[in-house]
């Protein structure tokens, strides 16, 4: 009997479980279950349009896709569609790998006001993410502001930096491109809480702030120190020279010429979200870093602003019938194993922190757990689960149906760019009945 597997979930982590399973000498049926019609998770809605190189890894979870004894059940929602439960009645063994998808949040006063859009959505939004599509962000402004440091919030400030024809190439959604290339916004301010040497954006991603067409980076050459101190191994050491080395090359960069600046305003902590019900600036205090944590000096600047995008992390949601860490954000688990035959992966089990790549050790990790705490299959697995959506009325879509949605947004795409996407499950659905 082959051993039946649900990975719930078609982001990098359910993936890479996928490839170790089908690379274990076991004979298995894995069901990829995807609430979405379209499969990759952050892949498609996380990283950014202009990052297609780094989107590409989905060819090789795509070779796992059509592998024979594996099936995709797109537009399929755990919790709403079927229990976790159900599967784990169905299957022989159920592996989460729904990831992160709600932001931190700030907490400050203020922060639900209009116009402080968390990463999650701004990106999502940006990237054609169903759930955001109808964010409508006004960028009717002037400056905005990015709370982090991280590559994300990289992400977000070269989006709104970058001009139509630097995203011709990509796959930025149109009614995104519209909403941005309109916009009268000429200062974004990326604030971190601590200083250069801390910050967590990686130097391949800092240096394209320096290289875009109508942004000029503005650095404070005070901000930066002649040499890090602290304790720091090597790798680490040289990662964060080379960020210094570029940041000073900024310093050298006149922004004459370019209408748009980018400030990198390190040493800044959002202590409050000013305004009546809409942003209109954000309060900061200057800190100072004392052993590696941001310290505040009691000095206050505003910076007036009419966005505000908190870029801090990512948190997962609650998944119905798991048990929760609320610190963490991450489901409970020992070693990744939820329950008897219930396993975690990816950023559900981890958190959001680590590289694309990351998420393998998760996968192989999880393979090897069900290969071997699980002896031998018996359960109903794939016909149970087809009879079950087919008595809800579940439309579930298979990996080929996708590849004609791919093909119709491959077909509507504009010339040079590598797809037009859809960005309502609506119009993805009509695009297979069509
Ligand atoms: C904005 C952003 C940019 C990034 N850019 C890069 C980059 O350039 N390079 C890099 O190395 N890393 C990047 N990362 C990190 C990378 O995307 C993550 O490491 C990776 O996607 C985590 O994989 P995952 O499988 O845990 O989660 P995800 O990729 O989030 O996949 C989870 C999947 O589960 C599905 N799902 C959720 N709930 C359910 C449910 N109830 N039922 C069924 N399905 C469900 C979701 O729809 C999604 O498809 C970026 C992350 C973000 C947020």
């Amino acid at each position: 009997m082959p051993l039946k597997v649900a990975v719930v979930g078609s982001g990098p982590s359910g993936f890479y479980t996928v490839a170790a399973l089908l690379k274990a000498d076991v004979e298995c049926q894995i069901d990829v279950i995807e609430r979405l019609p379209t499969p990759f998770g952050l892949i498609r809605g996380g990283v950014a349009p202009d990052h297609q190189k780094t989107k590409n890894v989905w060819r090789a979870y795509e070779k796992s896709a059509l592998n024979e004894a594996v099936r995709y059940y797109g537009n399929v929602e755990v919790g709403r569609d079927i229990t976790i439960d159900e599967l784990a009645g169905i299957y022989d063994a159920v592996v989460l790998a729904v990831g992160s998808p709600l932001d931190r949040r700030l907490g400050i006063p203020g922060e639900d006001k209009k116009g402080v859009i968390g990463s999650a959505s701004f990106v999502g939004w940006y990237n054609g993410h169903p759930d955001f599509r109808d964010l409508n962000p006004n960028l009717d402004i002037q400056a905005a502001v990015v709370v982090g440091n991280g590559n994300v919030a990289v992400d977000c400030a070269r989006v709104l930096a970058k001009t139509p024809e630097e995203m011709s190439t990509t796959d930025l959604t149109d009614y995104a491109a519209e909403a941005i290339h309109k916009s009268p916004l000429t200062d974004i301010y990326m604030c971190g809480r601590r200083g250069p040497v801390e910050a967590k954006f990686t130097n391949v991603e800092l240096r394209e702030m320096g290289q875009l067409e109508q942004c000029a980076p503005i650095v404070d050459p005070a901000q930066l120190p002649d040499e890090i101190i602290g304790d720091f191994d090597d790798r680490d050491r040289r990662l964060r020279e080379r960020n210094l080395a570029t940041l000073r090359e900024f310093t050298e960069m006149s922004p004459d010429g370019k209408p748009k600046r980018l400030h990198f305003a390190f040493f800044t902590n959002p202590v409050e979200i000013l305004g009546d019900d809409r942003v209109e600036a954000v309060k900061m205090e200057r800190t100072a870093v004392q052993d590696g944590r941001a310290v505040g000096t009691g000095e206050f600047v505003e910076i007036p602003c009419g966005l505000v995008i908190p870029a801090i992390g990512y948190y997962g949601e609650p998944f119905p019938g798991v048990p929760f860490d609320e610190k963490g954000g991450v489901v409970v688990h020992q070693d990744g194993r939820i329950s008897d035959g219930v396993y975690a992966v990816g950023w559900i089990k981890r958190g959001p922190t680590g590289v694309i790549g990351t998420n393998k050790h998760d996968g192989d990790h999880a393979a090897q757990q069900i290969l071997t705490e699980i002896k031998e299959g018996g359960k109903l697995g794939r016909d149970q689960l087809e009879t079950v959506l087919g008595e809800r009325d579940v439309r579930w879509v298979s990996y080929a149906d996708w590849k004609r949605i791919e093909e119709a947004e491959i077909e509507n795409a504009s010339p040079g760019a590598p797809r037009r996407k859809f960005s309502r499950v609506d119009d993805m659905l009509s695009a297979l009945d069509g």
